[in-house]
């Protein structure tokens, strides 16, 4: 259904890191931006524990609060905030036109910082087993699973984090990588490798999912990438940590993208159509840190207020 269009200044799509900090600059620069937050605000770091290397914080910080803050500060000088997820876009005019929710809304100026969403493995009966013993996310299933045996799949920073915070809560904590070495920072490898509750299944892959009568996870069966022998892990959770995908299904055919989809940008945050920015782990697949998506939403917020200005002129 097509409803009325609604003009705005500036819409901004997500609010993980690099939303919310272009929030913050464009509502700061008095342009009362819009932020689409989609079904599951916050992103990443809404998903995650302690962020240590966050400057500012010497101690840490925890993720979900670093959100909130971030989010306090953008709505105090102006921000708006809507649930809305953006599932189209239509840049034929000069005019930028995004339908959100059944609705197309119109503005003058775009910043997407749609991140990205944790990948799974692509194994048969996945997407039922999601929510029944599969998850991506330590931070928000781990307590369910306590005084049992879990996995973690992965073997970057996130599997690592996961694995160490599961800990407080598993029985014991089986840390499955296809390689036999950690490609984590060596401070969250070291503290990994030193932790008793957990055990690294080194050159194994996850070849199948193997749930209970109740659909309920209750075992993986592994393959040794290296031996090939294979055999049968009793777990009652398992912890997806291979990395994440783009969210850029909304803009798909209308922006460039890499192969993996990953968002094109020039110039840091310019995209190739007048009026859109672009922020945060949408278009970055080398750094993905919270203050290198900060970092953009910061100079994606600048750029559009030039451009408005350049508009006005
Ligand atoms: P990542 O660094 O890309 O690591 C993904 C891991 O999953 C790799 O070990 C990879 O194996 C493995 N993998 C990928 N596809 C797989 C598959 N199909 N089957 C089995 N294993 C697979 O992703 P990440 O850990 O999510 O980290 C992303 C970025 O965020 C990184 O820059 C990281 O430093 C950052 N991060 C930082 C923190 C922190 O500082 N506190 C926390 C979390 C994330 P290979 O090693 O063989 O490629």
């Amino acid at each position: 259904m097509l409803l009325l269009a609604r003009m705005e200044k500036v819409i901004i799509v997500g609010s993980g890191c690099a939303g919310l900090t272009a929030a913050i600059y464009a509502a700061r620069a008095n342009l009362s931006p819009l932020v689409l937050e989609g079904r599951q605000p916050g992103g990443q770091l809404s998903t995650t524990t302690m962020v240590e290397n966050f400057p500012g914080f010497p101690d840490g910080i925890d993720g979900p609060q670093l959100i909130l803050n971030m989010h306090r500060q953008a709505e105090k000088f102006g921000a708006r905030f809507s649930y809305a997820e953006a599932t189209n876009i239509d840049l034929t005019n000069s005019l930028i036109r995004l339908e959100a929710d059944d609705e197309w809304l119109e503005t003058q100026a775009l910043i997407i910082a749609s991140g990205a969403s944790a990948r799974y493995l692509g194994l048969e009966n996945e997407e039922k087993l999601i929510g029944h013993g599969l998850t991506s996310c330590a931070t928000c299933d781990g307590a369910f699973y306590r005084n049992v045996p879990v996995c973690v799949i992965g073997g970057g920073d996130s599997a690592a984090e996961e694995a160490l915070f599961l800990t407080r809560f598993a029985s014991k904590v089986y840390l499955i990588h296809r390689r036999d070495q950690l490609r984590s920072s060596r401070i969250m490898a070291d503290r990994v490798l030193n932790c008793e509750k957990i055990e690294p299944i080194w050159n194994t892959v996850v070849i199948r999912y193997l749930p209970d009568e109740k659909g309920e996870m209750s075992a993986v069966e592994l393959r040794n990438v290296k031996t090939k022998e294979e055999r049968i892990l009793p777990v009652a959770c398992v912890f997806v940590a291979i990395g994440h995908d783009p969210n850029t299904k909304a803009f798909a055919g209308k922006l460039e993208t890499d192969p993996e989809g990953y968002l094109l940008v020039r110039q840091m945050v310019e995209s190739k159509h007048p009026g859109v920015f672009i922020a945060g782990d949408v278009a970055d697949r080398v750094y993905r840190q919270a203050v290198t998506a900060a970092g953009s939403g910061c100079a994606a917020a600048i750029e559009a207020e030039r451009y408005l200005s350049g508009l006005a002129a």
